[in-house]
């Protein structure tokens, strides 16, 4: 009996996969009458975001970053950028040299985990302590250079350099930072130290970054998409449907971009169609249950664990693994998401990747069987992955109403994971209008060289005050 798992890869339900298995995931497999319902339920929220009168009450915020200005290839200068909110934290020196030349120098800081859930202050004195190093390292500190800091969580903008925070989200949980201006606790932290002159000028999503960065090189760019430990998306809207930015009537510039923070899509309850038991499990387990309902679906902090407990729920049945546990496998979140990608990357009939994985879980000895079963939880997992960030990115497309555009996209899930650009972009055929042509596109730098051109449009606008 072979039935399709996902339209994008061409993989069937192996027969070699039980019955039991098919059920427990079928719960992951959603069908094209589901994802159009998806569609239709996202726009809604989108909508009530977006409005003045409804933001305070919507689920996707659809906040206003503040930014009008899509790159020209004219931009230059030097620039410092920060990135904080993906799988690592980084400092960048971008130096935009010509509209074909980008230098960029970077350095990625080890981290520590502790700080996810520590003080604001501790936080904040390490990234302006990494950027210190990294300014005498290079010789830039009696330079008073422009920083760009790409700050990947919610942010209610007031400005390009103002941005509180509305809450943490992918583990984080740091004490006394939600709801203050997290450019002014960097800046803070900055002047405490007293010895670097940097100047935070601009701060944006990772989203942004990522639409601008892959503007600079694809005019016709309207979309930044980040499917990686967190997920979300940004377009470009006309200035008068933002209505939460302060000018939105008389602005002289056409458009906004807008951050939407799709990951809180369903933290209403509209998307319980689309989830399962094991959803609800990894939703009790992290800082922030009950928020981030459409991200914890499709995001790369989840998309392991998902698989894990579908594992141990198969294993405590005794239809996996002959019902023997390891103790690695019994550790929460100890099936990573490259995991997924590693197993999906086997050809048909073959197991490298696979028994590499096992081995490193502790799971010894398994047949074939076990093996195919694995592999099709993977699928199940990031399948579903893939239908909702169709559905997301049509539901935008639709929005704009326009029939053609570039979407620049950034993610260690959509970077590594060998089906995901594939399966995203059948999916999304199969809902956009007729006509409507899009294009996929790895977006790079866009902390680096898309922070640089933010920071560019924020210079630009305070000279001409
Ligand atoms: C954050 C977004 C961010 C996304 C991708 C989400 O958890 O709320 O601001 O863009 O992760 O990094
Ligand atoms: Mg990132």
């Amino acid at each position: 009996q072979n039935k399709p798992v996902c339209g994008g890869c061409n993989r069937k339900m192996p027969s070699l996969v039980h019955t039991e298995i098919e059920t427990a995931v079928k719960g992951f497999l959603i069908d094209q009458e589901k994802m159009t319902e998806v569609v239709e339920r996202m726009t809604k929220e989108i909508k009530m975001g977006l409005a003045k009168d409804t933001h305070a009450r919507a689920v996707i915020k659809c906040f206003v970053s503040h930014v009008q200005d899509l790159p020209t290839g004219k931009e230059r200068g030097k620039y410092l950028a920060l990135d904080l909110g993906g799988s690592n934290f980084r400092v960048l020196l971008v130096n935009l040299i010509s509209s074909s030349d980008v230098e960029i120098m970077s350095k990625g800081y080890n981290f520590p985990l502790t700080l996810m859930s520590g003080s604001g202050k501790a936080l904040f004195d390490f990234l302006a302590e990494s950027l210190s190093e990294f300014c005498h390292t290079h010789g830039l500190e009696n330079e008073s250079l422009p920083l760009g800091f790409t700050f990947s969580f919610p942010l209610q903008q007031q400005g390009l350099s103002k941005g509180i925070l509305v809450a943490w989200t992918k583990g984080f949980s740091c004490e006394g930072v939600v709801g203050k201006n997290v450019v002014s606790l960097l800046q803070e932290a900055i002047d405490r130290r007293g010895d670097i002159k940097i100047n935070t000028v601009a701060i944006l999503n990772d989203t942004v970054g990522t639409l601008m960065s892959c503007a600079f090189y694809h005019p016709n760019c309207r979309i930044g998409l980040i499917v990686g430990t967190g997920s979300n998306a940004c377009y470009v809207e006309k200035t008068v449907n933002a209505e939460c930015f302060e000018g939105y009537q008389t602005s002289p510039k056409p458009s906004m971009i807008i951050n939407c923070e799709w990951g809180a899509f369903g933290d209403n309850g509209v998307l319980e169609f689309v989830r399962t038991s094991y959803d609800k499990i990894v939703d009790k387990v992290t800082p922030n249950p009950g928020k981030q309902t459409f991200e914890k679906c499709i995001s790369g902090m989840y998309m392991g664990e998902l698989v894990r407990l579908v594992i141990i729920d198969m294993i405590a049945k005794g239809f996996m693994f002959h019902g023997i546990i390891s103790e690695k496998i019994q550790e929460r979140w100890s099936f990573k998401t490259a995991y997924i990608s590693d197993v999906e990357s086997d050809a048909p009939g073959e197991y490298r990747n696979c028994n590499k994985v096992l081995s490193e879980l502790g799971i010894l000895g398994c047949q074939e069987p076990d093996k195919e079963a694995l592999r099709y939880i993977c699928e199940a997992v990031s399948s579903r992955s893939a239908k909702l960030c169709a559905c997301g990115l049509v539901t935008i497309i639709n929005k704009m109403n326009i029939n053609e555009v570039v979407i620049g996209i950034d993610g260690s899930v959509y970077r590594f994971h060998p089906k995901y650009h594939d399966m995203l972009q059948y999916h999304m055929k199969k809902l956009v209008k007729p006509g409507v042509k899009f294009e996929l596109i790895v977006s790079e730098d866009g902390s680096g060289r898309g922070a640089a051109l933010v920071a560019a449009t924020a210079v630009q606008a305070k000279s001409k005050l």
